[in-house]
């Protein structure tokens, strides 16, 4: 396992998560995050879809490289089919455009673990952007002015469809509760995994970067039983992505502020909520827009090339692989 930087702790943020609290639920029902998550918020299905980026296409391929049970890639398969981002007409497994549209969620995955370590043997170790020749980072960037663009580069401010979601029924939301997680991640690809994999880890992580701080807080907008959310965020502070301290107003609360690690999120939450605000469109609209503070613009990030600035497409990156080594062994505690 790479070495990977301690977590430092977040500086306060600028505004009080009272102020908008009950936004935040509304955002969080509404946002295109839930729909992503209902089609890649999967251990196996975000570990084809990385196969499916290195220019894996067949079955047994599938199946060697990732270890995994036949019948487990087979209805991972099919449901990838089924939500239009594979194409089997040819005999092979094809990215469709819907498909090719989470490249720039993958890099950021990819630049995420590049950063905080634990990449397992299937884990580029060098990305290189065939438009200007150069060994590179994926950045992410305001699609705007182009500057890099973090958390706390962007502001949230209600959008029309906000008003919908405050009439919105929120039962939905139950069936979360039997969504697989990894119950103990062991180090960075895990727990990364286990981020973008559970929908709970994600939402509470989301929940933070909106301002949410305390247990109590973080339940009501979130909906989450307490038992789940005590569960989430026991793991999200062992993984290191947020830390748990005595609330500054009142010694006798603990609330829970991101470390860089946790805040590193962001830009994975960000790439996803795009492409399901472009690919997954729901009645109403997005709940909320995002600014850049940076240049005003509403945000509409793109995943660019460090070297160049250009955009990075599937295409133009070519990848290397560590030597061979073998398989992952732990695929099916996450069947
Ligand atoms: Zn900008
Ligand atoms: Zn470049």
């Amino acid at each position: 396992m790479n070495a990977a930087p301690s977590p430092r702790i977040a500086a306060r943020p600028a505004r009080a998560p009272g102020a908008h609290a009950l936004r935040v639920a509304h955002h969080l029902r509404g946002t295109s995050l839930n729909r992503a998550l209902d089609v890649v918020g999967d251990w196996w299905t975000q570990r084809i879809l990385r196969e499916c980026f290195l220019g894996v296409r067949n079955f047994e391929a599938f199946r060697v490289n990732l270890a995994v049970p036949r019948q487990t890639l087979s209805a991972r398969l099919k449901l990838l089919a089924g939500h239009g981002i594979l194409d089997t007409a040819g005999g092979d497994y094809r990215l469709t455009a819907c498909g090719r549209a989470l490249f720039p969620w993958a890099l950021m995955v990819w630049a995420w673990i590049a950063k905080w370590g634990g990449g397992d043997p299937r884990h580029p170790r060098e990305l290189t952007h065939a438009g200007c020749g150069h060994a590179m980072h994926p950045r992410f960037a305001c699609g705007a002015c182009g500057a890099a663009v973090g958390l706390r580069d962007v502001e949230v401010r209600d959008a029309p469809g906000v008003r919908l979601l405050a009439a919105a029924a929120s039962s939905g939301d139950r069936r979360w509760a039997a969504g697989r997680f990894l119950l103990t991640p062991r180090e960075g690809a895990e727990h990364i995994a286990f981020v973008t994999a559970d929908r709970w880890a994600h939402l509470i992580l989301s929940a933070v970067f909106l301002g949410c701080r305390s247990f109590d807080v973080l339940a009501r907008e979130t909906g989450a039983a307490t038992n789940i959310l005590a569960h989430r965020l026991g793991v999200l502070v062992a993984a290191g992505f947020l830390v748990k301290r005595r609330a500054a107003d009142d010694g006798r609360r603990f609330d829970y502020a991101l470390t860089d690690r946790g805040r590193d999120v962001y830009p994975l939450t960000i790439t996803l909520v795009q492409w399901a605000d472009r690919w997954l469109p729901r009645k109403g609209g997005a709940p909320m827009l995002r600014i850049h503070r940076g240049c005003g613009a509403v945000l509409d990030a793109r995943v660019v090339c460090s070297a160049c600035g250009g955009e990075l497409l599937p295409r133009d990156v070519t990848f290397t692989l560590p030597p061979a080594a073998p398989a992952p062994t732990r695929g099916d505690a996450h069947g």
